[in-house]
């Protein structure tokens, strides 16, 4: 039975995350299918930010490191992030890049597991996993490799020099996802550590890191979190191996006594050695506002309308889109899937820019990828409806073969 768009609006009606769509700020006129990439704009962060500016700077000046308590933001945000990825409070910290975090727990793994030389990793990665990996072996010329392979093929591959096994838990360009617990089993059985990026997955899809006994994870502020463009990321650190971690990054923050100024490093005792310089405080303040719409938002929920949406828009793409040469590339088993939709065309660049330029926001992804996320926050179930509908037209009017559509930006 083909879907029908009253049975979306019948949906949107019965949807407990419907008013949670209101403590965001959506242009009119666009349909907004890349908050994978960049999350939408609260509500209430500009009032949060400018409070920071005004009040807490302008007035409270030097004195806001204490009296605004600026100074513990990083763990205070970190131990709300927690909570959306079943941390235990205190493994947690905002800090720095998702890039740096992954070259800070990559290295510290590294030296905990000396005599083994590999890193292991999914050939088709985010490529800054893989190239912050590369830089990193050849910083420490101690001959470790850096082995990929692919989805199905990790298992099998972690072996006895298997330092760490260094995975993406939502692939970017399929959506397909990895099973968190077989895999972190697999790699601890053969003696390997096991650090998860979870850029695709906080604020997105259910995770319980305690449960699964991770070791590392790093994830990324600006994505499900709605923590704005460049947002700081956060990691985390297994409590058991919080003490045992050495970071290469050694900086004042995460010296035990910073402000005793001493001479020579020691290390902060928990999470805290994991911080390396001075919080970028407004930042913090605006992925703060972020965090606290997805604590308040049930995880269960969200995950339950992702499955639903995702589902719906690729039966919605198949249903409307025959016969234009879309190919589904993201699982069509929803549990193997995170939260995002992604069609392969030959000319997906040229698609997408003439959907944006229809008010369907989702981005491209070389070489031929159609990348559609999905927000449960923020997505109502019509929506997906009319970007069926004008998807179809863009394939059947052909306007995407305008030369306007074919000049690839910077960002894409
Ligand atoms: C978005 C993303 C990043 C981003 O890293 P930055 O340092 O924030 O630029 C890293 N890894 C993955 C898997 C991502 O999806």
């Amino acid at each position: 039975m083909p879907i029908t768009r009253d049975e979306l609006l019948a949906l949107d009606a019965a949807d407990p995350l419907a008013p949670m769509r209101a403590r965001f700020t959506l242009p009119d006129g666009v349909i907004y299918l890349d908050g994978n990439s960049l999350g939408a704009l609260p509500r209430a962060t500009a009032a949060r930010v400018a409070e920071v500016v005004t009040r807490q700077w302008g007035q409270g000046l030097i004195r806001s490191w204490n009296d605004a308590d600026w100074i513990d933001m990083p763990n205070r945000v970190g131990d709300k992030i927690a909570r959306i990825i079943g941390a235990a409070p205190a493994s947690v910290m905002v800090a720095d890049s998702t890039s740096v975090n992954l070259f800070k727990l990559l290295s510290a793994a590294l030296k905990l597991r000396p005599g083994r030389m590999t890193i292991l990793s999914e050939a088709g990665n985010f490529p800054t996993d893989l190239y912050i990996a590369e830089g990193l072996r050849d910083l420490l010329e101690q001959g470790h490799r850096l082995e990929t392979a692919t989805h199905d093929e990790i298992m099998a591959r972690i072996g006895d020099d298997t330092a760490v096994v260094m995975l993406t838990h939502v692939n970017y360009h399929t959506g397909r996802m990895f099973d968190m617990a077989a895999i972190t089993r697999a790699a601890h059985a053969k003696g390997a550590l096991m650090l998860w990026d979870l850029a695709h997955s906080a604020g997105a899809v259910p995770v319980d890191l305690a449960a699964r006994d991770v070791d590392f994870a790093v994830g990324c502020g600006y994505k499900y979190l709605n923590g704005g463009p460049g947002a700081p990321a956060f990691l985390y650190v297994a409590p058991r191996l919080q003490q045992s971690a050495c970071f290469p990054i050694t900086g004042w923050l995460g010296h035990a006594a910073p402000f005793a100024f001493e001479p020579g490093y020691r290390p902060a005792s928990g999470i805290q050695r994991a911080q390396v310089g001075t919080p970028p405080v407004i930042s913090l303040s605006a992925l703060d506002v972020g965090v606290d719409l997805a604590l308040e938002a049930d995880m269960a929920a969200i995950r339950h309308k992702s499955v639903q949406q995702t589902t719906i828009f690729a039966e919605l793409v198949a249903q409307q889109c025959v016969g234009h040469g879309l190919r589904l590339v993201s699982p069509t088993e929803a549990a193997q899937r995170g939260s995002q939709v992604c069609l392969a065309h030959p000319n997906a660049y040229a698609i997408m820019q003439a959907l944006i330029a229809r008010g369907v926001i989702g981005d491209f992804r070389a070489p031929d990828v159609l990348r559609f996320g999905i927000t449960p926050m923020y997505l109502r179930y019509v929506e997906l409806w009319e970007a069926a509908v004008i998807l179809r037209e863009v394939m059947e009017s052909e306007v995407w073969r305008d030369a306007k559509f074919m000049n690839r930006q910077k960002v894409t």
